[in-house]
């Protein structure tokens, strides 16, 4: 695809990278990652220059939004990425945080549950080159053919941790999750130590939209 980036999308992905420097992202390759990604891409073009490198989250259709580059850079972090590692992420959304893992080197696949964005997205994710996996299904059941994962992330805020995606982690593997309900949840890193155990770290407060459960495929 020939994408439209500009001197000046450049230079605001250059200060949105300052600007998380400031706010306590250390971890180098996602900063470099984020000031790669062109961001603006995965907006609607009518908002390309106003907002897409404002370190907020903004409404990409049918009631969702795309997650502030702050939390992207912070799930990511936690993540730990390298070459080859295979993700499995919940809410495609936009695809911004899958461009982020593909750019990482990670292996992507990648579930959403609205229809309409999961058929944009997974064009335009195409388009731009990158071999994740979109899928449209509900991210609760996760996909079990592709198991296990090295790492899952989830880019909903979720009510609990959802037994299945636990099962798909491999032993050893890390899970990124924002759980509680409401406008609020706690970040919160779960690493599989062993078949049926998990050990959890809570990393403060973020607002994600809700991971919906019981939709009609
Ligand atoms: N990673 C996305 C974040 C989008 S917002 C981005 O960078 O743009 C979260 C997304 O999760 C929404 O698109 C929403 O439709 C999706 N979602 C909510 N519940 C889900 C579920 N049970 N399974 C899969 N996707 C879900």
């Amino acid at each position: 695809m020939n994408i439209e980036d500009t001197f000046l999308h450049q230079g605001q992905r250059k200060k949105l990278v300052l600007t998380l420097r400031e706010k306590g992202i250390e971890n180098e390759e996602v900063l470099e990652v984020i000031g790669k990604v062109p961001r603006h891409i995965y907006f609607d073009k009518v908002f390309h220059n106003k907002f897409a490198y404002e370190d907020v989250a903004f409404p990409i259709g049918a009631g969702q939004t795309i997650s502030q580059p702050y939390t992207v850079a912070f799930q990511t972090d936690l993540l730990q990425i390298s070459k080859g590692t295979k993700v499995l992420e919940i809410g495609t959304g936009s695809g911004y945080q899958t461009a982020v893992l593909c750019e990482m080197g990670a292996k992507v696949y990648t579930i959403e549950r609205q229809r309409e964005l999961f058929v944009k997205t997974k064009r335009l994710l195409h388009d731009m080159n990158y071999r994740a996996q979109a899928f449209f299904g509900d991210g609760f059941i996760g996909k079990d053919v592709f198991a296990p994962y090295d790492r899952i992330i989830i880019t909903c805020g979720a009510p609990h941790i959802p037994e299945e995606l636990v099962k798909q982690l491999k032993i050893g593997g890390r899970m990124v999750i924002p759980l509680g309900e409401g406008n609020k949840q706690i970040m919160t890193l779960i690493v599989k130590t062993g078949e049926n155990t998990i050990e959890k770290t809570e990393f403060g407060e973020f607002s994600f939209v809700p991971m919906l459960m019981n939709k009609q495929y």
